[in-house]
C-alpha cells in the first residue's frame, strides 16, 4: 500500500479534476468563481467530510491486527478527499533521530519523497514540540520553517500531532508541493478531528497490545519459575475452578501429582485473614503431612492485569533444603558414633533447662559420667570394641524413663545426662537405673564367656542451687565426678560447695602432669612401704608407691593424680618410670648384700599395652635386678575379663622370672575363679578387711578362708593396712604370711627406708 507515486493515483490526481470534491484545494485556481462558495457548497463539503470520517471510523473498526495497515488505509481516504500531493504519518523519536513511517500517500509531483519521510520530521521535531499544530500556507508560516520545507520542495503544509502519551511523537504531515495554498478553517478543524480519532485509536491499540504482550511475557516468566505461582480471585466464591485465575506450570505439575496442598492452604489462610485487601506480605513455612513435603508460602494481594484484586501466592517446595538443614542440624547436634546428642546440643538444652527450673521455681540436675577403665578396653581390645561398648551404653541409657531425650556424649568416654525439672522427683530412680546399666557385663566379642565389665563414676550437681550457668554446672559436675573416682570407682558423688578449692585443681593437674611427663618424670618420686614377714617380723621388701612433687601444684598423693593419669594415658610413662626406679633401688640393695623384694603397681592400662612384656623384660635386663625380686601388683580389672588374654600376658611376664601379686583382693568383683586360673604368687588382701579384723567376724572368716585357700593354691597372702598390735595378732593367728601397714611403717622416702631397713638389720 505504501506506494510512493502510485501510478493510478497519480493519473487520477493529475488528469481528473473533480471540482466538487476538491473545491477547497482548488480554490486558488478558481478565483473567478469565488462567489459560488455559498452555503450550499459549504454544506456539500461538510457532508463529504462527514462521509470520510465515517469511512475512517469503519476502517478503524476492522479487526485487522496490523496497526500500520489500518493507518495507511485511513490516510488514503483523507488523501483522496483532500487531493493534496502528499500525506505522511510518521512516528519519530528525536532522541535517536529516527523516523518510522506508519502510512504515506503521494502523487508524482513529489521528488524527494525519501527525504520527506526520513529527515524532514526529525528536522522539524523541535519546532513541532512547541506547537499543537503547524500551518504553513500563503498567510501563515515562519521563515525558518519555510526554509526547511523548501529543501524538500514543499510549498504548503499542515502538521497535526497524534499525541500518544509516553510514546514517540506521531505526526500527520499534509503537504502540497505543487502550489501554495490557503488552508481554510473547516479543513483545519477537520484535520484536527481526524487526528483526535486516530490518536485515541492508536492509543487503544498500543496500550492493548502492550498489555497483551506484557501479559504474555509475564506468563512466560511465571511458567518458567521453579516455584509454584497461583493467582486467586479474592472475591469469587469457594469454587476452585472459578477462583484460580492463573496457575503456572510448576504448580499445575504439583497439583497433577496430587499435591493440592497449595490451594487448600490458601483457603485456610483466607479464613484467618478474611477477604480484606491488604498490601501486607504474608509468609509462612509449612509442612504437608500427606506428601511429607515442606513449602515456603508467600501471599500478597495485588491488582491483576485486568484490575481485579487478587491474591498472588508463591509456593516453593523447600523439602530438599529442609532435609539438608535437618541433616546439618543433626550433624551439628549429634554424636556420629552413638547417635546421642553431642556437647553443643547439651549446652543448648542445659541453658533451656536452667531457665525452665528458674521460672518454675524447681530444680534439675546435671549428671557427669565418666567410664572407669574405658581406656583399657579401647587399648586392649581395639577401638572397634570400644566403639561397640559406647554404642551399647548409649542405647541402654536412652531407654531409661525420663532421660530418653537428655543423654549426651560429650567426650570420648564422657556422658552428660540432664535431669529436667519435670522429672527431678524421679532422680533417685533415674540414677539407680543408670547404675544398673553398668552392673551387668557386656558381651563385646561373640563368644559367650567373654564378659566385659565397665563401670562408671558419676558427678551430680543440682541446679539452679549450685549454679545457673552452663559452663559452671558442667565444670562442677565434672569436679564431683572426679571426687566419685577418688572415692573408689563405680560410684557417684554430689557436688557441694566448699570442694571447689581442691577440685578446681584437677584442670591444673592435667596440664601440669603432661608437662611433668614430657620433662622426663623427674617430679615423680618413688616412696617405699615396708612389707614384713609375719613369722620372723623381718622386712622382706617393700611396695613402691609414687608421689608427685609438682613444682606448680606442690606435693600430691597418688589418689589425687593416678586416676587422672590413667584417664589421660600418662600412667604408662609414669608407671615405667616407677618400675625402672624401683628396680634400680632393688638392684642397689642386693648389691649391698640385702636381698629384698620390690613390689611395683601395674595399672590395667599398662598391663594391656601391647608392649608390656617387652617393657618389663628390658627394664629387668637394663637395671640388672634379680627377676625373682620383682613383684608386679595387678588388680582384678573390672573392665577386662578376657581371661585368655590376661592369662597369656601373665604367663609371659612370669616366664621372665618376675612374680605377680593380686592387689586389693576382696574389693570389687573378686572371684575365686580368677585366682585359680591365673598363675599368681601373692594375694594382697585389701585393707578394708584389716580395719575391723580384731572384732568383725565376717572379716575374720574371709581372711581365714583366703589363708586356707592360699595353701591349696600355693600362693602367699599379704594383708595390707595393719595399723595396730591387735590386728597383727589376729593375722598371725590366721597364718598370714606377710603384713604391710603403718604399724611397720608408712610409705617413706628411699633414703629413710634404706636407713631403717637396710642398715639396721645388716
Ligand atoms: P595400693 O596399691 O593399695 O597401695 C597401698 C596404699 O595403702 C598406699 O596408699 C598406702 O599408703 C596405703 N596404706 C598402707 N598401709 C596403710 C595403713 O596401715 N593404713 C592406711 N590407712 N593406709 C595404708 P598410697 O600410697 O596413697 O597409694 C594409693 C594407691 O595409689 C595405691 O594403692 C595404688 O593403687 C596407687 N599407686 C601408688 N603408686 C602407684 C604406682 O606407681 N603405679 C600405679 N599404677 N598405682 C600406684
Ligand atoms: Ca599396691
Ligand atoms: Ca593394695
Amino acid at each position: 500500500m505504501r506506494t510512493p507515486g502510485n501510478e493510478e493515483n497519480m493519473k487520477k490526481d493529475s488528469v481528473e479534476e473533480n471540482v466538487s470534491d476538491h473545491e477547497d484545494v482548488n480554490h486558488q485556481k478558481n478565483e473567478s468563481i469565488t462567489g459560488f462558495v455559498n452555503d450550499l457548497g459549504e454544506l456539500q463539503k461538510e457532508l463529504k467530510r462527514k462521509e470520510t470520517i465515517t469511512c475512517i471510523l469503519q476502517t478503524l473498526e476492522s479487526d485487522n491486527d496490523n496497526l500500520y495497515k489500518i493507518i495507511d488505509e485511513c490516510i488514503k481516504i483523507i488523501y483522496e478527499y483532500l487531493n493534496v500531493s502528499i500525506i505522511v504519518v510518521a512516528e519519530f523519536d528525536n532522541s535517536i533521530g529516527k523516523t518510522k513511517i506508519m502510512g504515506q500517500w503521494c502523487d508524482g509531483s513529489v521528488n524527494n519523497i525519501n527525504g520527506i519521510m526520513k529527515y524532514m520530521p526529525v528536522e522539524l521535531s523541535d519546532i513541532l514540540n512547541e506547537k499543537t499544530m503547524l500551518i504553513v500556507d500563503r498567510k501563515e508560516g515562519e521563515e525558518n520553517v519555510r526554509q526547511i520545507l523548501g529543501k524538500y520542495g514543499i510549498r504548503s503544509m499542515v502538521a497535526v500531532p497524534i499525541a500518544v502519551e509516553g510514546m514517540p511523537q506521531v505526526y500527520a504531515f499534509i503537504a502540497e508541493t505543487r502550489y501554495e495554498m490557503n488552508w481554510d478553517t473547516h479543513t483545519i478543524s477537520y484535520l484536527f478531528d481526524i487526528s483526535k480519532i486516530l490518536q485515541s485509536f492508536i492509543y487503544k491499540r498500543i496500550t492493548n497490545k502492550s498489555l497483551r504482550k506484557s501479559y504474555e511475557a509475564l506468563k512466560e516468566i511465571l511458567n518458567n519459575l521453579t516455584s509454584g505461582i497461583m493467582v486467586i480471585d479474592k472475591q469469587e466464591d469457594e469454587d476452585k475452578n472459578k477462583r484460580v485465575l492463573f496457575c503456572n506450570n510448576t504448580l499445575l505439575y504439583e497439583m497433577k501429582n496430587g499435591r493440592k496442598f497449595a490451594f487448600e492452604h490458601y483457603l485456610n489462610y483466607e479464613k484467618k485473614n478474611k477477604k480484606i485487601y491488604s498490601t501486607k506480605k504474608y509468609y509462612e513455612e509449612c509442612y504437608d503431612p500427606k506428601t511429607e513435603r515442606w513449602y515456603d508460602i508467600h501471599y500478597i494481594d495485588i491488582k491483576w492485569v485486568d484490575g481485579r484484586i487478587v491474591s498472588l501466592c508463591n509456593f516453593t517446595d523447600i523439602t530438599e533444603k529442609k532435609k539438608y538443614q535437618q541433616k546439618i542440624e543433626f550433624q551439628a547436634n549429634n554424636d556420629y558414633l552413638t547417635g546421642l546428642y553431642n556437647r553443643m546440643k547439651c549446652e543448648k538444652d542445659l541453658k533451656l533447662s536452667i531457665d525452665d527450673a528458674k521460672t518454675k521455681n524447681s530444680s534439675g540436675a546435671v549428671l557427669f559420667m565418666d567410664l572407669d577403665n574405658f581406656k583399657s578396653i579401647n587399648d586392649g581390645l581395639g577401638h572397634q570394641y570400644g566403639d561397640k561398648m559406647l554404642k551399647m551404653i548409649a542405647a541402654k541409657l536412652q531407654k531409661i524413663d525420663g532421660i530418653e531425650n537428655s543423654c549426651y556424649r560429650v567426650g570420648g568416654d564422657e556422658f552428660i545426662i540432664i535431669i529436667e525439672p519435670a522429672v527431678i522427683d524421679e532422680s533417685a530412680r533415674i540414677i539407680d537405673d543408670i547404675r544398673k546399666v553398668f552392673a551387668s557385663p557386656w558381651y563385646l566379642v561373640d563368644t559367650s564367656d567373654n564378659k566385659y565389665y565397665c563401670t562408671m563414676s558419676m558427678g551430680i550437681v543440682v541446679f539452679p542451687q549450685y549454679g545457673d550457668s552452663v559452663s559452671e554446672l558442667i565444670k562442677k559436675s565434672d569436679i564431683a565426678m572426679y571426687d566419685a573416682k577418688k572415692n573408689g570407682k563405680n560410684g557417684f558423688c554430689y557436688y557441694s560447695d566448699g570442694e571447689d578449692e581442691n577440685s578446681y585443681k584437677k584442670l591444673d593437674i592435667e596440664k601440669n602432669m603432661r608437662l611433668a611427663v614430657e620433662a622426663g618424670c623427674n617430679e615423680f618420686e618413688v616412696y617405699i612401704q615396708p612389707i614384713v614377714d609375719t613369722l620372723t617380723e623381718q622386712c622382706i621388701g617393700g611396695e613402691a608407691l609414687v608421689r608427685w612433687n609438682s613444682s606448680n601444684l606442690g606435693f600430691l598423693m597418688p589418689g589425687e593424680f593416678i586416676p587422672i593419669a590413667e584417664h589421660m594415658g600418662l600412667i604408662v610413662n609414669i608407671g615405667e618410670y616407677v618400675l625402672k626406679s624401683a628396680c634400680l633401688f632393688c638392684k642397689k640393695w642386693s648389691d649391698r648384700g640385702k636381698n629384698l623384694r620390690i613390689n611395683v603397681n601395674l595399672s590395667v592400662i599398662q598391663l594391656l599395652a601391647n608392649d608390656i612384656v617387652e617393657v618389663i623384660k628390658t627394664t629387668v635386663r637394663d637395671t640388672g635386678i634379680e627377676p625373682g625380686n620383682l613383684v608386679l601388683e595387678v588388680t582384678e580389672s573390672l573392665a577386662i575379663n578376657d581371661m585368655t588374654r590376661m592369662k597369656r600376658i601373665i604367663k609371659d611376664i612370669k616366664k621372665l622370672g618376675v612374680k605377680i601379686a593380686l592387689d586389693d583382693f576382696g574389693t570389687g568383683y573378686s572371684s575365686l575363679n580368677y585366682i585359680k586360673s591365673m598363675d599368681l604368687d601373692i594375694i594382697k588382701v585389701d585393707r578394708t578387711f584389716t580395719k575391723d579384723i580384731a572384732e568383725d567376724e565376717y572379716a575374720q572368716a574371709f581372711v581365714k578362708l583366703i589363708a586356707e585357700l592360699s595353701k591349696t593354691l600355693e600362693v602367699q597372702v599379704c594383708v595390707e593396712g595393719v595399723e595396730y598390735q591387735e590386728q597383727l595378732g589376729k593375722l598371725k593367728e590366721l597364718n598370714i604370711n606377710m603384713i604391710q601397714g603403718f604399724y611397720y611403717g608408712k610409705p617413706m622416702r628411699v633414703t629413710e627406708f634404706e636407713q631403717r631397713f637396710l642398715e639396721n638389720t645388716r
